[in-house]
């Protein structure tokens, strides 16, 4: 669960992450791992942005643990956070800067 680093803190900043590019899903979701700069733990970050609707910007991050970053693509990120027992989401479709939510983890 998380403790109390920046990373499991929101909200979120991106200068506290390196952040890689993992690619473009085909429903169009962005898919990124971002180190925490402080604590070194990886983050899977999955964000929906639809610049057609209002408040459409969602997201979701789960901690990756180091054996796990291999098997995360684009393709795979989705159904790898729905397997999680918790995750962070937010963006202004939730309206929220980032809050904690427990499994079953559904990304719409
Ligand atoms: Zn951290």
């Amino acid at each position: 669960m998380p403790t109390n680093c920046k990373c499991e803190t929101p909200p979120f900043h991106f200068l506290d992450f390196d952040q890689e590019v993992v690619g473009e899903e085909r429903y169009g979701a962005e898919v990124f791992l971002e180190k925490c700069a402080v604590c070194g733990r990886t983050w899977l970050k999955y964000l929906v942005e639809e610049p057609h609707y209002s408040r459409s910007g969602r997201w979701w991050r789960v901690p990756v643990q180091s054996d796990q970053i291999a098997i995360i693509s684009a393709e795979t990120a989705r159904a790898f956070i729905e397997r999680q027992p918790w995750c962070f989401v937010g963006g202004s479709y939730f309206d929220s800067t980032g809050h904690l939510v427990r499994a079953p983890i559904k990304i719409v």
